[in-house]
């Protein structure tokens, strides 16, 4: 499942589509709280560097707004090692109590039609979580490749930056983008992602569910969240996308 290993390997282009997939707060439902969880930890993390609760808060929102990841604020301007950001945050949520495996959505994987169509994940995660997140939910022999958001590198990139989408397009092997397929519950990288020609783009959205994100509780499917311009699909259930996307399935 490892996505160099796959690029290494991909010497010449894949004629098949690629369906890229988010992993958190799409794979599972806001209704989880993880994003609140996730939320806490961070926010804590941001008053270890000796903030008070507001003044953390602040912060947090602005490099998430920024960078779409506010452990990439705390990286460029405060030093922190982001492995032990990892470690103390998404490494210690106990996931394996909050979520579970879901029939349903893996025998949507399962009637993905493999011949027509690669099947990886695109996330701002680190690979741990993302490895973890996917053997819970009992989908990770059926992801072929993680895109994921390196710590380990210095200028480590996430969604929604174009760079990120770029380097997803060139681990995969991948000249043309419009051959991508792409699910998102954060309506920033779905619209990213759109301007750069990915030609499938849907936005996973659970209106009237609430979720953190850059510490800030939120309405899910507010202003041009439900949009379907542009483009892009809107839908609040997964099984859609073997509407949206039936050219895909084996059992439309
Ligand atoms: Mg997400």
């Amino acid at each position: 499942m490892s996505a160099e290993t796959t690029s290494i390997e991909n010497k010449s282009e894949d004629a098949r589509v690629m369906v890229w997939w988010d992993i958190d707060n799409t794979l599972y439902s806001a209704n989880t709280k993880i994003s609140q969880a996730m939320g806490e930890k961070i926010g804590a993390y941001f008053m270890t560097l000796g903030l008070d609760a507001k003044e953390a808060a602040e912060l947090h929102l602005k490099y998430y707004t920024q960078y779409g990841l506010a452990l990439a604020g705390l990286v460029r301007h405060h030093n922190v090692d982001p492995i032990d950001f990892d470690k103390k945050c998404d490494g210690s949520l106990p996931l394996e109590s909050m979520i579970r495996p879901n029939v349903a959505l893996r025998q949507l994987f399962l009637d993905i039609d493999r011949s027509k169509a690669r099947v990886w994940a695109l996330t701002n995660a680190y690979r741990p979580h993302a490895e973890r997140v996917l053997k819970i939910l009992q989908l990770d022999d059926l992801v072929e490749g993680i895109v994921f958001c390196d710590y380990a590198e210095s200028d480590f990139t996430a969604k929604p930056e174009h760079t990120y989408y770029h380097k997803a397009l060139a681990k995969a092997g991948i000249t043309d983008p419009s051959k991508c397929y792409f699910v998102d519950d954060n309506r920033r990288n779905i619209d990213a992602a759109r301007e750069l020609g990915w030609g499938h783009c849907v936005h996973f959205c659970e209106a009237g569910l609430e979720n953190v994100e850059g510490g800030q509780v939120r309405k899910i499917g507010v202003d041009r969240e439900i949009s379907t311009s542009n483009g892009v699909e809107v839908v609040s259930d997964l099984q859609e996308l073997r509407t949206v996307w039936k050219e895909i399935f084996r059992n439309p």
